[in-house]
């Protein structure tokens, strides 16, 4: 399959890991500095930075309710790509004047709201900083609270310790007068000698006490949510059980006859979870081994009225295992370059074996966005380029809407 669409180079991103509770204007300016870091790969047609920016807007409007930082980011990195970036593109000339005039018209309007968002954000850092710094306030006041108790608990112990011993003081001073008596009466008669039970428990046994009572020191591990670092591992992935299932049904014929079918898995962000709601079949010729689609612009255009975000893609291996050749990973590379989460389905019928993945991104990533040669070609198999994609489950009793643009 040969659909490359979905893109914006991945760059070697500032952290946001170091970003935790620190002063809110300096924490917003890493969440901007992080946003804006994008750098345009000029191998990738500008036509296709402007389909990714409309997917990116749908993406931001998504996410507004439940991850306000993520359409940030998203609204930043489009102002980015748009305000700046774009122009030094060599091929920014061939951009259609529509698709510039709609993209003019989609910034005016996200400028403002990401000025909108900057200032709620540093609301919210604000108040969290606050509430982070009484935090820190009231854990030293209770440790210092503790710290008296315990330092109260020592002079008790000690006043207690003194007393005891005075007490048992007494008792051996008691019992040397009665043994001195008996020992003087001894010469006339034999008296049972009276060994006086003791008073109080052996000192040992005060210090036992003393360890058991005293408090347990503070749990100074124990540090407030808000310290959390930003996370930027992948979100979920849900697929319905019967995507495979209703896909590999529609590619039948073209299994029985060795050819391959390709989809797109399309869908929406839901409470920090990508859902694919959608299976959509494209315009396509396909062999033994490829797979390639035409009318893109059917694709665009349904996703576009149905407010959809590109997920992946799936196609079938008629004959071969499941795995991704050079050709799916050059095709994939497109796709999760735009989303970090996108992944690649590959149903192998004959094998019984059904993959899920995604090009490493520490590593795979880079090297297929950065290899130049095209077609089926080797690539070198350590480190590996690719690999299960662990973020996908499985949900049997999601719905999958299955829209078929092929013309017949
Ligand atoms: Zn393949
Ligand atoms: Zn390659």
């Amino acid at each position: 399959m040969n659909k490359e669409r979905l893109e914006t180079k991945p760059v070697k991103h500032p952290s946001l890991k170091d970003v935790g509770v620190s002063d809110p204007r300096a924490r917003l300016k890493a969440l901007s500095d992080y946003a804006s870091a994008v750098e345009m790969d000029h191998n990738i047609p500008p036509q296709r930075y402007y389909r990714s920016g409309v997917e990116m807007i749908r993406m931001a409007d998504m996410c507004m309710k439940d991850d306000l930082k993520y359409a940030y980011i998203l609204y930043v990195k489009f102002i980015t790509i748009f305000v700046e970036k774009i122009r030094n593109h060599p091929h920014f000339h061939l951009v259609p004047l529509k698709d510039k005039e709609q993209n003019q018209q989609t910034l005016r309007k996200v400028i403002p709201k990401a000025e909108e968002i900057k200032k709620q954000l540093l609301e919210q850092y604000q108040a969290e900083y606050e509430k982070y710094l009484e935090d820190v306030k009231l854990r030293e006041r209770i440790e210092k609270e503790k710290l008296k108790q315990e330092e109260l608990e020592k002079l008790r112990e000690e006043e207690e310790r003194k007393n005891k011993l005075a007490a048992l003081a007494a008792v051996r001073a008691a019992k040397a007068m009665s043994t001195n008596v008996v020992t003087s009466e001894d010469k006339f008669k034999k008296v049972p000698s009276i060994t006086p039970k003791p008073l109080i428990s052996p000192s040992s046994d005060i210090a036992q006490t003393s360890k058991d009572k005293r408090t347990p020191t503070i749990d100074r591990s124990t540090k407030p949510s808000v310290l959390m670092s930003d996370n930027h591992t992948l979100r979920d992935m849900v697929l319905p059980t019967k995507l495979m299932q209703n896909f590999l049904m529609l590619a039948f014929n073209n299994t029985m006859n060795n050819k391959e079918t390709c989809g797109i898995l399309a869908g929406k962000l839901e409470r920090n979870k990508l859902l694919v709601t959608h299976l959509l079949i494209p315009e396509q010729t396909g062999s033994s081994d490829s797979c390639l689609t035409h009318n893109e612009e059917d694709i665009f255009d349904y996703q576009d009225q149905h407010n959809l975000i590109t997920l992946g893609w799936i196609h079938t291996h008629p004959t071969q295992t499941a795995f991704l050749s050079s050709v799916d990973l050059h095709t994939h590379c497109a796709y999760q370059l735009m989303m970090a989460e996108a992944i690649a389905i590959v149903c192998a019928p004959k094998y019984d074996e059904t993959g899920f993945f995604i090009l490493t991104p520490e590593y795979g990533l880079d090297f297929i966005a950065n290899c130049r040669e095209t077609g089926f070609h080797p690539h070198p198999s350590e480190p590996p380029l690719y690999t299960k994609a662990k973020h996908c489950k499985l949900d049997v009793s999601a719905m999958i809407e299955v829209v078929d643009l092929r013309r017949k």
